[in-house]
């Protein structure tokens, strides 16, 4: 038997969702959404406040449980495991927290953490969900200090930063867990208009090196010029997908030419 792995294709979903459900109580919030994100694709969940953004992506780490459907990465369920006798059961905590750290969030509401440095934020991750050496944690934090502009804040607690700033902080952080897959919620919503450019340039830099991201964002021309594909939620279903300038600007779904048309 080869012991060689099979290759890696980038035709190959990263991640999988399929048929994904969930309610809270009677209030079925996502109601049957598939999706699949390719390596270094950069996808773009787009749609009004309500329609759903938060929870699917909260799903996708097990923030929340789904109340039916199934999420792959890299061909492995979230979550589950099949069990003897073909028995689908929740994993065990230890696993379920090998996959979340496979998968980075980042929050429109950063909370860094407010004792510890700029750099102490960075590696306090690494070393102790990866059991990177101290010093290896230090290198590679500075290393991603310096790709979001903020090598010399290394030793400068948050409260000292910009929102902004802390920010591209919180963007640093969840890369230095090496995950697979960069989720953001709205990063930029909390910050004031002078900021929000700094931030989304961080993330542009990001998607044109090969991150792969899934990005709830309402800035249209983020989603235009960062994103492979977009996606358009509403009432918790995916009303129209495809690339930014089909769906934002061609496609002849009333529903999106409505959301875009109020949105730009
Ligand atoms: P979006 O991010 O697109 O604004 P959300 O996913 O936050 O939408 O919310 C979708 C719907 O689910 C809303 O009606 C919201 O009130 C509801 N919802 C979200 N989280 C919860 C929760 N924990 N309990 C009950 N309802 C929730
Ligand atoms: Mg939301």
């Amino acid at each position: 038997m080869s012991a060689v792995s099979p290759p890696v294709s980038a035709d190959v979903p990263l991640l999988v969702v399929d048929d994904l459900r969930k309610s809270f109580g009677a209030h079925e919030v996502l109601k049957g959404v598939s999706l699949s994100v390719k390596p270094s694709q950069v996808v773009g969940l787009l749609g009004r406040s309500g329609s759903g953004k938060s929870t699917l992506l909260r799903c996708l780490n097990m923030l929340e449980v789904p109340s039916a459907g199934r999420i792959l990465l890299e061909g492995e369920e979230i979550g589950f495991e099949t069990g003897a006798g073909g028995r689908r059961r929740p994993l065990p905590a230890a696993r379920l927290a090998r996959q979340r750290a496979a998968m980075s969030m980042v929050f429109q509401h950063f909370n860094l953490w407010p004792h510890r440095t700029v750099l102490g934020n960075v590696t306090e991750g690494p070393v102790q969900v990866l059991g990177m050496s101290r010093d290896e944690a230090e290198a590679r934090g500075l290393d991603l200090l310096e790709r979001v502009g903020l090598k010399d804040k290394a030793d400068s607690y948050p409260i000292r930063l910009s929102g902004g700033q802390q920010q591209r902080v919180a963007i640093a952080r969840a890369l230095a867990m090496q995950p697979k897959i960069m989720l953001f919620d709205e990063p930029t919503s909390a910050l004031d208009p002078e900021l929000v450019g700094e931030v989304l340039q961080v993330m542009l830099d990001l998607a044109r090196s090969g991150t792969t991201m899934v990005v709830v964002t309402h800035e249209m021309s983020f989603a235009r010029n960062a994103c492979d594909e977009v996606v358009l939620l509403e009432g918790g279903q995916i009303v129209e997908r495809g690339a930014p300038d089909f769906v934002m600007s061609r496609s002849e779904n009333p529903r999106a030419r409505q959301f875009f048309a109020s949105h730009r």
